[in-house]
């Protein structure tokens, strides 16, 4: 591994929006004589010899005269930060017609930059958000979580491609170890030790042996009182990496699941692989605060917990009510399985429509049963000719009567009872007689 980076790699290894983002922030740096760095995971992978999609940007210095600079120059907005010495610089379509480059795809890169000053942190109490000082770039360096994610390179004029590595990270890297920088790291944030298992699962790397004795009791007791939000969006990622299964073993190994909740020992550690839902299966109706990777990755995870079980699970990490109801819809689902088996979709269909379509197709890729996959597939869709309109102008009135003459139409078609429009008509003259 080269301990400078060329500007041929870096091409090599960034897809052209991001490069000419990173380019266009160098230049005004230099103008500034601000030293300038990408940090963090974006020096890991490319480390790695990885793409990288975005990166992390310090500034040893004023970030937010460098933003403004930015600013005056390619247009857009700034947000300033003053509590962490961050701003946030969001282009707009005069930026793109600026730097000469189409406007992108709103899914490719988020369309701004953050410029983050050099910090350090002191956290007041273990568990606790620290609070930041502007610092050093090697402070900033060494308050992070692992050593491989605490490189820089530096990008600046004559320095660039300067790589920074105070705490061993390349060597690390080297030997696939994950290693915390002090002693007190987990007890300090204890959402460490989540992500260590991420790393894990995500590179194949081992947490070095001195790291792991710092996984003890005090670290886990700090973690079971950690909030439920920061609990929850750690293992949210977990759900995006392509072996979550394993990960979530991992942490029941290293007994981390128990400190954030009891029943999370009795979920299902035989995840499948969580399928991209294929156009076969239809419309699913996810909220846009979570992905629909990670909803199946919970629903499958806790679909053997009781429904009291999800309940307080939902409370201490502070679910969203329709991840809450997916999780309960699938559990129940799966209990009741035996019992569906061998009935008529019209049967399977009117109990599944309760259920959030997210919770059946969970259940389907743990069990396979057909009927989930023909449910989602098709019987939900599937209607009669006849509404009640129709009705209507038969001459009946609404009510529970009519309710009941729609319902038994559904069925019928759903069984294969009735297959045209004409034997519908003759089925609702016997309901109505
Ligand atoms: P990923 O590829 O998973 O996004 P990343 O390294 O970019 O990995 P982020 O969560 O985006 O991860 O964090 C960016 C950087 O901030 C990390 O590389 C690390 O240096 C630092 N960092 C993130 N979380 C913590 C933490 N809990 N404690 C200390 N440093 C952290």
């Amino acid at each position: 591994m080269a301990r400078t980076l060329s500007v041929d790699f870096l091409e090599n290894h960034l897809e052209p929006l991001p490069l000419t983002l990173l380019r266009l922030v160098k230049t005004e740096a230099e103008r500034l004589d601000l030293p300038l760095y990408i940090v963090g995971g974006s020096v890991r992978d490319l480390m790695l010899g990885r793409m990288i999609k975005d990166f992390d940007l310090i500034v040893e210095g004023d970030a937010r005269k460098l933003a403004e600079t930015i600013l005056r120059r390619f247009g857009g907005k700034v947000v300033f930060h003053s509590r962490f010495g961050t701003a946030t610089w969001t282009l707009d379509e005069t930026t793109f017609k600026r730097l000469n480059v189409p406007m992108l795809n709103a899914a490719d890169l988020p369309p701004f930059l953050d410029f983050v000053s050099a910090r350090s942190e002191i956290y007041s109490e273990p568990g606790a958000l620290p609070t930041v000082k502007r610092s050093t770039i090697e402070d900033d360096l060494r308050r992070r979580d692992f050593s491989i994610n605490a490189m820089a390179l530096r990008l600046d004029g004559r320095y660039f491609g300067k790589l920074l590595d105070p705490v061993g990270g390349q060597v690390d890297l080297e030997h696939g170890l994950i290693r915390i920088l002090h002693a007190r790291s987990f007890v300090d944030d204890p959402t460490r030790m989540l992500r260590a298992v991420r790393y894990m699962g995500r590179y194949g790397f081992q947490i070095e042996s001195w790291t792991l004795t710092l996984i003890n009791k005090e670290a886990r007791d700090v973690l079971s009182r950690l909030s439920g939000e920061r609990l929850r969006h750690e293992i949210d990622l977990m759900f995006e990496e392509s072996a979550p299964s394993a990960l979530l073993q991992r942490l029941g190994e290293l007994d981390l699941l128990f400190p954030i909740h009891s029943s999370l020992q009795h979920a299902n550690f035989q995840l499948p692989f969580l399928e991209v839902l294929s156009a076969e299966f239809g419309e699913f109706t996810i909220p846009d605060i979570m992905t629909f990777k990670r909803t199946l990755g919970w629903v499958l995870w806790l679909m053997p917990l009781s429904a009291v079980d999800i309940d307080a699970l939902s409370k201490r990490l502070d679910f969203p009510a329709m991840l809450t109801k997916a999780a309960r819809g699938a559990s129940s689902l799966l209990n009741k399985l035996p019992a569906l088996t061998g009935s008529k979709p019209s049967q399977w269909t009117f109990y599944l429509e309760e259920l959030p379509s997210i919770a059946v197709y969970a259940v389907y890729l743990m069990r396979r049963e057909p009927a989930l996959r023909d449910y989602l597939a098709h019987w939900r869709n599937i209607k009669p000719t006849i509404t009640g309109n129709d009705l209507k102008e038969h001459g009946l009135e609404p009510g529970p009567k009519f309710a009941e003459i729609l319902h038994q139409l559904r069925a019928a078609r759903l069984d294969g009872e009735v297959k045209s429009r004409e034997e519908e008509l003759k089925l609702v003259e016997r309901l109505v007689s």
